[in-house]
């Protein structure tokens, strides 16, 4: 199945769903290694995207979609995840910009786009405990399912799937980036937020695909 617009709108409603479900979750794994706000931070910067949504044109392009929840989720996300996650969908924008459906090497492009403005934001690498460990394996997982001939919704059901496992590894390391970077190995032990709500996101893109 080609991804088109109706997925993208999907993709963000059902990550608005995910975010308000595991709200208390997040700003709990927030409060163990943080300051206990991701969760209402996401929750916040999500149901503003979707109360947007009714604004787009009927022309809207995926790109749309996601230039949307950017600009909204870099003003309405107080934490640091805002402009994270906000530049994340904007290069993801960038990356698919003009194409009506999205097929298995446009979603790769978006992903590592999205990934790449992460990185250029936050400069995080791979084992910081970030956002990061979540999305660098969903692009390798993606990237590889792309090789193999996997269709759109199987990429990004690999994507999902290596980005839970990338959240739970995150449990073991000490952080490097973030207010958790302040804990030292007191972080040991504690999954990082950002990366499990990543998961969750990236899950969500999954199921809008009808994964
Ligand atoms: P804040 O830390 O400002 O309260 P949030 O609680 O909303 O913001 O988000 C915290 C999450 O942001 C962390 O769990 C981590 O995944 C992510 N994060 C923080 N700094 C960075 C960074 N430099 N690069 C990537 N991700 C980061
Ligand atoms: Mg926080």
């Amino acid at each position: 199945m080609a991804l088109d617009t109706a997925w993208a709108t999907s993709w963000v409603t059902a990550s608005a769903a995910v975010v308000a479900e595991n709200r208390a979750r997040l700003s709990s794994l927030d409060r163990d290694i943080g300051d206990g706000d991701h969760g209402e931070n996401l929750d916040r910067g999500f149901s503003a995207v979707v109360a947007k949504l009714d604004g787009l044109a009927d022309t809207a392009t995926p790109a749309d979609v996601l230039k949307l929840a950017a600009t909204t989720l870099i003003s309405t996300v107080g934490g640091a995840s805002g402009p994270l996650l906000g530049t994340a969908y904007l290069r993801a924008g960038g990356a698919v910009a003009g194409q009506g459906t999205l097929d298995g090497a446009a979603i790769v492009a978006m992903l590592t786009a999205a990934r790449d403005g992460i990185v250029h934001r936050g400069k995080a690498e791979p084992g910081d405990k970030t956002m990061i460990d979540a999305w660098t394996p969903a692009v390798d997982a993606a990237a590889q399912a792309l090789a193999d001939g996997a269709g759109e919704t199987a990429i990004l059901v690999a994507a999902a799937d290596a980005a839970a496992v990338g959240a739970v590894a995150t449990e073991p390391l000490v952080a490097r980036k973030g207010r958790a970077s302040y804990l030292g190995e007191r972080a040991i032990g504690h999954r990082d937020p950002g990366a499990e709500s990543s998961s969750l996101i990236l899950r969500a893109a999954a199921v809008a695909a009808g994964g």
